[in-house]
């Protein structure tokens, strides 16, 4: 349902969104980002049900979920 767009360099690495997914869609990278941070990346992002725990958990503001047909939600 969701499509996850996330800020990659914005990532400060915290983990939080990670440790919040109830769908475990979100992991951490291999890579750094340009400030040195391992950052969130997302996996089967069709499995996302659009519940925005890891939009409102972000200190960073580095996620997004849209709707294929609707935009952001
Ligand atoms: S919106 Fe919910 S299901 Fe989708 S990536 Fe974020 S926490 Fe996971
Ligand atoms: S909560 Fe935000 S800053 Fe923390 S790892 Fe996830 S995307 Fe990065």
């Amino acid at each position: 349902m969701g499509k996850v767009t996330i800020d990659i360099n914005r990532c400060k690495g915290c983990r939080l969104c990670v440790n919040c997914c109830p769908k475990g869609i979100l992991t951490m990278s291999k890579d750094c980002n340009v400030n040195g941070y391992y950052y969130a990346e997302a996996n089967e992002e069709g499995k996302c049900t659009g519940c925005l725990f890891c939009v409102k958990v972000c200190p960073d503001i580095c996620l997004e979920i849209g709707c294929e047909n609707e935009g952001l939600i």
